[in-house]
């Protein structure tokens, strides 16, 4: 008779609906209005022309092109014949960035302790720059690692082959061999010609570059994390990752808005915002609902000490 209700609590307790929250970044786990991507842009374009040597006249049209047919700057320019080594990039890129607006977060860091679940960053910058701005937010250690351009990206190929017990999640070091001739390698696909074509004859060329929004990311990610995609839930501000999120089966959030999107499973207009804009995140540590009439501290107890499955 007891072993019966004890069984009847356990199926009635709460499962939590998820394993484990991924998280983008930049502009998702600070603002946009902090000004770092504004800086990011006009870095890059700075960089396309001190080191790659593109005319001025055209880094807008380019960074604007590359980044929305590649996901990422870095993804393009390698994907149109560039050779750079992206130690540097991300060093020119990110050098000088206004690290001190980024203020601690207590509220957020709370919140995000508070949450019972695996917590990952999985983000397209680079290494330093992501225990940067984490530190700055006084949230490096509220994830149990970061998904960066280093882990997806290994400069040694020779460790990319199915090493599945590689979860050192915070890339390795090496350098990028530097290109043969300054920068620029033998030939340059004109992309800017090729979409002022109207009917584009040409394919555009592949980048060796793996990041958001592309699937392989996101699958690479999961299985690096080893994560279930039903049972993740994915949190970024851009719209086209949430929806490559969601085609490879995640739960998602939209950050910095309050309107749904397609692909979109919660809009959260800011991340200080997830207790209202997602409560059900703290609902599994509520009691099973049996009422057991003079047993609420007990019951409390066995809810915390529940594991999280992993
Ligand atoms: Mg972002």
């Amino acid at each position: 008779m007891e072993m019966e209700n004890e069984n009847a609590i356990k199926q009635q307790a709460p499962r939590p609906k998820y394993d484990c929250l991924l998280f983008d970044l930049d502009d998702t786990l600070y603002p946009l209005n902090s000004g770092l991507a504004h800086e990011i842009v006009q870095n890059i374009q700075d960089y396309m022309v001190e080191k790659l040597g593109i005319e001025p006249s055209k880094t807008e049209e380019l960074t604007n092109l590359v980044y929305n047919n590649y996901g990422t700057t870095i993804a393009g320019l390698r994907a149109i014949g560039y050779a750079f080594d992206y130690e540097e990039y991300y060093s020119f890129i990110h050098g000088k960035l206004p690290y001190e607006n980024l203020k601690p977060d207590p509220v957020l860091r709370n919140l995000l302790l508070s949450l019972p679940y695996r917590k990952l960053i999985f983000t397209n910058a680079d290494k330093v720059h992501a225990i940067k701005a984490l530190k700055r937010l006084g949230l490096e250690d509220c994830f149990e690692g970061i998904i960066c351009f280093e882990t997806l990206n290994p400069v040694h190929k020779s460790t990319v082959s199915g090493d599945e017990d590689d979860t050192e999640f915070v890339g390795s070091k090496g350098t990028q061999a530097t290109p043969a001739n300054g920068g620029k390698s033998s030939e340059i696909f004109d992309i800017i010609e090729h979409f002022a074509q109207s009917d584009p004859t040409t394919e555009l060329p592949k980048t060796p570059i793996i990041c958001k929004p592309s699937e392989h990311a996101f699958k690479l990610t999961l299985k690096l994390a080893n994560l279930n995609p039903p049972r993740t839930l994915f949190f970024d501000d851009s719209v086209r990752n949430i929806q490559a999120a969601k085609r490879v089966g995640l739960h998602t959030a939209l950050v910095g808005t309050s309107h749904r999107v397609k692909g979109a499973d919660f809009a959260v207009e800011s991340i200080h915002n997830l207790k209202e804009a997602l409560p059900e995140l703290w609902e599994t540590e509520i009691k099973p609902q049996v009422a057991i009439p003079g047993t609420g501290t007990e019951t409390e107890k066995l809810a915390v000490e529940t594991p999280v499955i992993a």
